[in-house]
């Protein structure tokens, strides 16, 4: 991190900022250039508050030179993270299918999908319980017992379960029944929902907020990472853009720019990116080409009733032809 002093900033000023970095643990090297002081500060600079800094006395501007976030780092970890969620690989060579209804509505609509899922190569049964509904009036989950049906359905398949987390308090309940906790792109920034995560061991799939930029979503991973838990998966779901035709807007950029920054793994989903099923299978191929750890779809038995998502659900055949073009593909890039 530097730290620029104003051209007019006394030299008790410059030692009063050097003091209080250094009282921080830092090592600072004070330049007197022609205009003015420039404070190189070493060490661990995550931890200085540089708002604070930026407020001192005689100090023009602080300017950052490295990412904020650092567990979520690349730097600091170059080689991928695997991420093993009930038995399965994700972020290794195998990429992960994650595969269901949007909501659990039935023990016979989840018991049906799963073993569609499941014959059609899926990994993972993805289904919300608690779901966060844009109106109060929607179908709002099935809560507790939606989490029961995604176990039976697990016992039956042996698929892992995904499904969303809405609040802390239910923290421990996941925790003991869910194999992948996902956080929905509208709480990627509770971050005390993120903190009590950061508790558990449990693998957590992070999904991209609404109108968040990759920076804030890994500063999210991040608070994750520090509370304790290094097992996030990020998810790339779209974003809110000025475009329409589509509900969000994949940004697939997101693969390769999080593969950069992070050795976290990344999946994508196309589903809530569309919002409409017939892109579905373009996107997911999309997704798999720019090099995506997995994909997340949307399937539903009879997406034309489904109590959520409907128009974005493919139904059981469809998902089986796309996972068909995903292996196809998969064969294509090596
Ligand atoms: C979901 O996956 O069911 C969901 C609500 O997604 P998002 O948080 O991306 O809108
Ligand atoms: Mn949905």
């Amino acid at each position: 991190m530097i730290v620029v002093m104003k051209n007019d900033a006394s030299w008790d000023q410059i030692m009063n900022v050097t003091g209080h970095l250094q009282d921080l643990g830092m090592q600072v090297q004070v330049n007197n250039g022609v205009e003015c002081a420039v404070l190189g500060v070493l060490g661990d600079t995550y931890t200085v508050d540089k708002e604070k800094v930026s407020l001192m006395d005689g100090v023009e501007r602080v300017v950052p030179v490295q990412e904020p976030y650092k567990k979520a780092n690349r730097k600091f970890h170059p080689d991928d993270t695997v991420i093993d969620v009930g038995g399965v690989s994700v972020g290794g060579p195998d990429l992960a299918v994650i595969a269901g209804p949007c909501s659990v509505e039935s023990a016979e609509q989840l018991e049906g999908i799963a073993r569609s899922l499941d014959a059609s190569g899926a990994q993972f049964l993805r289904g919300g319980a608690f779901k966060p509904r844009t109106s109060p009036y929607s179908f709002q989950g099935l809560g507790e017992e939606g989490i029961e049906l995604l176990q039976h359905a697990r016992s039956i398949t042996g698929m892992p379960i995904v499904t969303e987390i809405m609040a802390p308090k239910y923290v421990e309940l996941f925790d003991e029944k869910v194999d992948l906790i996902q956080v929905g792109a509208r709480n990627m920034q509770n971050f005390d929902l993120l903190k009590e995560l950061g508790q558990t061991r449990r693998p957590v799939l992070l999904k991209r907020g609404l109108s968040n930029t990759i920076e804030e979503w890994l500063m999210s991973a991040e608070y994750i990472i520090a509370a304790g838990n290094e097992n996030v998966i990020l998810c790339e779901r779209g974003i809110r853009t000025f475009e329409t035709y589509t509900r969000n807007t994949l940004d697939l950029s997101a693969v390769p720019a999080v593969k950069q920054l992070s050795h976290l793994p990344i999946i994508v989903d196309p589903s809530h990116a569309a919002g409409r099923a017939d892109m579905v299978e373009p996107l997911s191929l999309a997704a798999v080409a720019a090099g995506a750890d997995g994909i997340m779809v949307e399937v539903h038995n009879d997406p034309k009733h489904a109590l959520s998502d409907g128009p974005q659900a493919l139904t059981p055949k469809a998902f089986d032809s796309l996972m068909q073009k995903v292996r196809a593909l998969q064969t294509v890039l090596g």
